[in-house]
């Protein structure tokens, strides 16, 4: 394997297709390693309320289960990256999706001598997507997330992080466009196991079992990639 590791600030990648548990492990690994979670999905969306000209760009694409943009997801990225509180490492969760997004972040990184540590695919199978899709929604306070079966807060309707009592569910998670984004994800982004395995940096976990077994490999795997 490739020497993938580097002295500077951590950088970790989550693969897997849309509802494949990204957004729910990268937080329980923010908590647990002092790293800052990204999700371009979150930023895009964070651009579609604002109604900037990126966000304008987003909104039909993200609506129809398409991908955005190369050149506006980049950018975002870009962007979001420079913050002072990523200098202490971060998890993609949702980035890169392409080719050309991989490319980029490779490019980005080198700028400042930094490389990835891991890119984790978790994998799961589309049949159970569409279930973990539908029953997904979020705290509007904290943006915890839960699942009407799955992940149920402990008091039914309040959030177990911040208490908050507005849950919202998202406009495009619906069995309509989740074939859509199945099929993107099978077309743009699975390609990116085979390049990561290529750079000797994809670690792979089966991510089918419950929340916390997944974890369990998370914390393992990103401890040595860290270490
Ligand atoms: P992604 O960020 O990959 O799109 P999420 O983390 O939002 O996925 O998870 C999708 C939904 O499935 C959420 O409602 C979440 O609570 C639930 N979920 C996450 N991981 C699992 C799991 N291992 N088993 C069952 N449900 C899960
Ligand atoms: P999920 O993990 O459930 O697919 P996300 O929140 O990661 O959801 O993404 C929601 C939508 O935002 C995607 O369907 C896509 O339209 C857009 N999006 C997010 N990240 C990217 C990206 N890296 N490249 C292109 N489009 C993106
Ligand atoms: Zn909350």
């Amino acid at each position: 394997m490739l020497d993938t590791k580097t002295t500077t600030a951590p950088v970790l990648i989550l693969l897997g297709p849309p509802g494949a548990g990204k957004g729910t492990q990268a937080r329980m690994l923010e908590d647990r390693f002092g790293l800052v979670q990204l999700s371009t999905g979150d930023l895009l969306r964070a651009a579609v309320a604002a109604g900037t000209e990126a966000g304008k760009a987003a909104k039909a694409v993200m609506e129809a289960g398409d991908l955005v943009s190369d050149e506006i997801v980049i950018a975002i990225l870009r962007d979001r990256l420079a913050d002072a509180d990523c200098a202490s490492g971060v998890i993609l969760d949702g980035f890169p999706r392409t080719t050309v997004q991989a490319e980029a972040l490779d490019a980005l990184l080198a700028e400042s001598g930094q490389k990835i540590n891991a890119a984790i695919s978790l994998d799961v199978e589309d049949a159970a997507m569409v279930t973990r899709i539908s029953g997904r929604y979020t705290c509007g306070g904290c943006g915890e997330g839960y699942h009407d079966m799955f992940k149920q807060p402990a008091v039914q309707g309040a959030c177990d992080k911040c208490g908050g009592t507005e849950m919202k569910r998202r406009a495009d998670d619906n069995a309509e466009t989740v074939a859509s984004r199945l099929e993107a994800y099978h077309a743009q982004t699975a390609p990116l196991i085979a390049y990561y395995d290529g750079k000797g940096a994809l670690q792979r976990i089966d991510a089918m079992g419950d929340i916390d077994a997944i974890a369990g490999d998370l914390r393992a795997i990103v401890a040595s990639a860290t270490a």
